[in-house]
């Protein structure tokens, strides 16, 4: 304000963050932004925000940002600025040319969850419409991919069941792989002041998260597993309150398939499955496992909320069926306090899977293989789609080194660093023809890239994000784009450039074709969510003013599915060479790799990602708080700084991932989900051992 002066105007938008999907009001002063305001009307957050959406305008106007589109014949070359036709004819040019030599499966696309629903919803568009292929994915594929299958086969849709608000009639919370407190801080401020009225809470983590430390918290259990255990966990959950008899019988017989639960049942009971017999695999005593699980069977409301640790993990998908499992045998689904709710960590990772950008799935969770979904398409696209799903993200690798995969258009991801096994990433990438990479830096991807146009910050666009509760919240242009062009007119640009001939005026259009082609948001229109300021899908007119909660009156896909969930180890052993358990998470002041956030005043608060480790370990190793320690897996290593705590366990060790020089895809292995190929980021062996720095 100083610099600037008083402001003269405000503007309500969305943070683009985390999935909380705060409200701001952004005061300017003519085209300068004064400061970021959290925006009492705002139903995610009600006036509060946490320190990253306060400074995200940082990095919009910082001195990194490439603002002129550029283009290089070969990725040993230096990059040449051209105008936007320039780029985007060169662009065009190389993908038609390699449609024509190899055909339409030689060409993909990524989404991106930071980006708008309408953004979104034109990239897959992009893919399926004119490069003529389902090969289209999004970067959820390394964090909720599990979710969208387990939620899909259980409930019959892929999001969370419950609205934030809900959290006011929660009697038991059970909080699973998530740090609610550093991930989703605006949400971990409503769930305290629960727990201080006196909510118990079960914390299934390997680590101690703060939650914990809530000041006044009544009863609570900690279940500190050992990383790659949760299915063995909730499995002798469902144990305990199978054989102990404490399920709801009534709610199963009225809501879910009898038979699936009989074999269900039957399979829990199994004594393999009982707390004493996995307590020595897990490391969670027997008894405190029973007491959590007849605690949370016995809750009036008991509601579960999962992040990460849940989903990335060799069976993410099986873990996300248990959660699912535990809730429905208690009855624990359809109703304000209770529910199954992924923290989905990104602004828009929630709306990403909405709109279509998984290969498997048209805007609205419907497979490709539908005709009847396709029929709709292909009336509202003027084309005839592939029914076959198309490539996931590292199949699209997979096919590059084959030389079958040969241009991709990537859309506000940086996958070098953000997905697993990095030498993969990058030799995928360099065997390419055409990479385009849209974004608002240079990003670690860009060096293997042959067209840079750059994207435009959440301030600088107009649209929609969706939230981890399936709030659809206004994107409102504070700003013009510095860069000239909106995301997705640049996506259109390309598109035209190709041959289509898309002609959208606004983001507005976009959504209202959204609405006519996808039943769950058929009443969403922007006069709708201005006139109210957000509304929650379903939005149609079984539902007008959106669905707060799901799953009331019976589940989408009709009765609930019991699935049984057994136990399958890891391939990720500890043994003499790599004795530790790494496991990863995150930090309130930063988010992601921190490609955002490094530009932004949120570096006072952490310059650097350190390693915390049990003091037992410490002390036979001989370090000390603040020493480097050289941190090696069978992938990789790297080098970070220590920190002696008893916030994890022994033979467990934690660490961050918002700083580049940590590099902790280096060290991670390239084992995956058995599902959907979400990495298994959560369970690395180890050794840690005092070095003299990088
Ligand atoms: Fe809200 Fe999340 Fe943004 Fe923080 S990062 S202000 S909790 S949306």
């Amino acid at each position: 304000v100083e610099e600037i002066g008083l402001p003269e105007r405000s503007v309500v938008t969305t943070c683009a963050y985390c999935g909380v999907g705060c409200s701001f009001e952004a005061q300017m002063r003519g085209e300068e932004l004064v400061r970021m305001v959290p925006w009492k009307g705002g139903e995610a957050n009600r006036g509060h925000s946490c320190v990253k959406g306060r400074f995200a305008w940082g990095y919009a106007t910082h001195k990194d940002r490439i603002l002129n589109p550029m283009i290089r014949d070969s990725i040993d070359q230096p990059w040449r600025e051209v105008s936007w036709d320039e780029a985007l004819g060169f662009a065009a040019g190389r993908l038609n040319a390699l449609r024509e030599r190899h055909g339409k499966d030689a060409l993909g696309v990524i989404t991106s969850s930071r980006c708008t629903n309408e953004e979104t919803y034109l990239v897959q568009k992009l893919a399926r419409a004119v490069f003529g292929t389902n090969n289209t994915d999004t970067c959820a594929r390394v964090c909720h991919s599990p979710t969208g299958y387990g939620l899909k086969q259980t409930f019959g849709t892929s999001a969370g069941t419950q609205n934030f608000d809900s959290v006011e009639e929660v009697d038991l919370a059970v909080v699973i792989g998530a740090n609610p407190t550093d991930g989703h801080p605006v949400f971990a401020s409503r769930l305290r002041k629960r727990l201080r009225a006196g909510a118990k809470l079960i914390v299934i983590d390997p680590r101690r998260i703060d939650l914990l430390e809530t000041p006044h918290l009544g009863e609570a259990w900690h279940l500190a597993l050992r990383p790659g255990t949760n299915v063995a966990v909730m499995t002798a959950m469902a144990h305990v309150i199978v054989t102990e008899g404490l399920f709801d019988e009534a709610f199963i017989r009225a809501r879910c398939d009898w038979e699936e639960w009989a074999d269900y049942a039957e399979f829990v009971a199994n004594p393999d499955y009982a707390p004493e017999a996995v307590e020595a695999l897990t490391g969670v005593p027997a008894a405190t496992l029973r007491e959590a699980a007849r605690a949370y069977a016995a809750a009036p409301n008991g509601a579960i909320y999962y992040g990460l640790g849940v989903t990335e993990h060799s069976q993410g998908s099986t873990t996300v069926i248990a959660i699912a499992n535990l809730a429905m045998m208690t009855g624990n689904i359809g109703r304000p306090g209770v529910g199954v709710n992924p923290l989905r960590g990104q602004n828009n990772v929630q709306g990403s899977c909405d709109m279509g950008s998984f290969p498997h799935e048209l805007p609205g969770y419907r497979h490709v293989s539908d005709p009847d979904t396709r029929a709709i398409f292909e009336a509202a696209w003027g084309v005839t789609l592939d029914p076959e799903p198309g490539l996931r993200i590292p199949n699209m690798l997979d096919e590059a080194m084959a030389g079958r995969f040969k241009g991709i258009y990537i859309q506000g991801e940086d996958i070098l660093q953000s997905d697993p096994d990095t030498r993969h990433v990058a030799a995928g990438l360099a065997a390419m023809d055409c990479v385009i990479v849209h974004d608002l830096f240079l990003n670690e991807t860009a060096n293997y890239a042959h067209v840079f146009l750059p994207g435009s910050t959440f301030l600088e666009k107009d649209g929609t994000f969706t939230n981890a509760e399936r709030r659809i919240n206004r994107v409102r242009r504070v700003m013009a784009p510095k860069n000239g062009l909106a995301d997705w007119e640049v996506t259109q640009a390309l598109a035209n450039a190709m041959g289509a001939g898309w002609a959208y005026d606004h983001p507005a259009q976009i959504m209202a074709e959204i609405a006519a082609t996808t039943p769950g948001f058929a009443n969403v229109t922007f006069d709708l969510l201005d006139e109210r300021g957000s509304v929650q899908w379903p939005c149609n007119d079984a539902a007008p003013d959106g669905s707060p909660v799901m799953h009331v009156d019976g589940f989408v896909r009709g009765k609930g599915r019991f699935i049984r969930t057994a136990y399958v180890p890891t391939d990720e052993r500890t043994g003499p060479r790599f004795p530790l358990l790494l496991t990863t998470g995150r930090i309130l002041s930063q988010y992601n790799v921190g490609a955002q956030t490094r530009r932004t005043a949120n570096t006072v608060w952490h310059d650097q990602d350190v390693l915390e480790i049990h003091p037992h370990d410490a002390e036979n190793r001989g370090i000390k708080t603040g020493d480097w320690v050289r941190l090696a897996s069978r992938s990789g290593e790297t080098s970070l700084r220590a920190e002696v705590t008893d916030r994890v366990a022994p033979g467990v060790v934690y660490t961050t991932f918002h700083h580049p020089g940590t590099q902790a895809n280096v060290v991670t292995t390239d084992n995956s989900d058995w599902a959907t190929n979400c990495p298994e980021y959560k369970v690395t062996a180890v050794q840690v051992a005092p070095s003299n720095g990088p």
